[in-house]
């Protein structure tokens, strides 16, 4: 079945607020055995959005319309559906009396008439009240298709989707159940994991997608079958086969993320860390704490942005002399008193130069990370291309990655 998106909001067509909910939606559609073929953006126009949903419903399966659904009289979704669907917009009893409760429990009484237009409702239409906000969704099933509408903020949208949407879509939607599961390897081409994975290819009832992010080359797998039993013993298969083939280059699946991966191991390892940065200023520690009980693990750490601060944090001065601030060996020392300055089991290192202009012969980009547990000790040089705020993210993804992979080296 092919799926269609349609994003509205006059601000997303001017670039005030980026489109996020699109890729958001598009990524969960293929697990659902919908394809995303299209995918548009609409100001807040009736006439536009009339046509653009008329369209939408005319060619495909699925028709998923996110945003609009505010009480202002920009936003249009409502009329614009009832519109194109030819049926009469009144105003839901129940969903006005939840509305007025809502609103009593913040204590604003009373409900501001505007927010009338938000219990608001077709014969078609089934509304999903929504937990975290005042628009509630509709479920429209007609003529052997779904068009269904999401609140536009990111969070009460995932939310609604999470626990609404998938359950009933799952119910609703025959044919093929459809399971998907996201390798992570870092230290692989694209190509070389495509030759490397190139056995498992061949299960049948098996999609495979290698494509490259921040954080490495992903392997995605998706396997579709009759029964949802039957998809899982497939991808549960392909999880084997895949992990034989590209065994300790994998570090993490689906949803993990570098930091809480980097924790992960090493809690299992009972190791603590500390670091020491210099051109991502204090990014790599913001980024390990990011993760929920990080204080087990992570000690803390020094911005040693200063060639000053850096000899104060037990750097030795004369590989700062000799080698300058941004060179393998300085990357090793800082490293290295990370670890024992602060008396931690692994220490990481950041420093480069983030740019834009190159700084004492050494090119803008160029990132040495360090990365020093009880048994290894190793530094890895990069060229990040492009801006300083790309350079700095890529170099905080990097350095954990490695400590990833130090530590992933010896398994426990
Ligand atoms: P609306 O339902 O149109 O009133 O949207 C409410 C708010 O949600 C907007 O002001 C935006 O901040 C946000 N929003 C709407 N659509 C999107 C989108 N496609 N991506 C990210 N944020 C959005
Ligand atoms: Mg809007």
């Amino acid at each position: 079945m092919n799926a269609e998106i349609i994003a509205v909001g006059t601000e997303l067509l001017m670039g005030e607020t980026q489109d996020t909910n699109t890729s958001w939606i598009g990524q969960r559609l293929p697990e659902f055995g919908l394809e995303p073929e299209y995918a548009s953006i609409v100001g807040d126009n009736l006439t536009r959005l009339t046509e653009t949903l008329d369209r939408a419903w005319r060619r495909s399966d699925v028709v998923i319309v996110m945003g609009g659904l505010g009480p202002t009289l920009d936003d249009l979704t409502r009329d614009a559906i009832a519109k194109m669907l030819g049926e009469p917009l009144t105003t839901d009893p129940e969903l006005k009396d939840w509305l007025e409760e809502n609103f009593a429990r913040r204590n604003v009484r009373p409900m501001p008439r505007q927010n009338l237009r938000q219990a608001g409702i077709i014969p078609s239409a089934v509304a999903i009240r929504n937990a975290m906000g005042t628009a509630p969704s509709w479920w429209i099933d007609r003529d052997g298709k779904l068009l269904l509408t999401l609140p536009g903020p990111p969070r009460e949208l995932s939310n609604m989707w999470t626990t609404e949407i998938a359950p009933r879509l799952k119910e609703r939607l025959p044919g093929k159940k459809v399971m998907s599961r996201t390798f992570k390897t870092i230290g692989l081409s694209e190509a070389a994991v495509d030759e490397m994975a190139r056995g498992v290819y061949d299960i049948p009832g098996m999609d495979f997608g290698v494509y490259a992010k921040p954080d490495g080359i992903y392997l995605r797998a998706i396997a579709k079958a009759d029964t949802e039993a039957e998809a899982l013993n497939t991808l549960l298969r392909a999880e084997t086969m895949t992990r034989d083939a590209l065994g300790a280059y994998i570090w993490g699946t689906d949803e993990e993320y570098p930091p809480e991966r980097a924790g992960e191991l090493l809690l299992r390892r009972g190791y603590t860390l500390a670091v020491m940065e210099s051109c991502t200023g204090g990014m790599v520690g913001a980024a390990l704490t990011e993760t929920p009980g990080s204080s087990a693990y992570f000690l803390g750490g020094a911005i040693t942005y200063s060639g000053a601060m850096k000899a104060q944090a037990g750097v030795p001065e004369e590989t700062l002399r000799e080698h300058g601030a941004v060179s393998e060996e300085a990357a090793r020392a800082m490293a290295e008193a990370a670890r024992r300055t602060f008396g931690a089991d692994c220490g990481v290192s950041v420093t480069g130069v983030a740019g834009p202009g190159d700084q004492d012969g050494v090119k803008a980009g160029t990132v040495f990370i360090g990365v020093a547990t009880p048994e290894t000790a190793g530094v890895s040089r990069h060229e990040f291309p492009s801006r300083r705020p790309l350079v700095r993210n890529r170099a905080v993804t990097a350095a954990l990655l490695q400590l990833i992979q130090a530590l992933q080296e010896r398994a426990p």
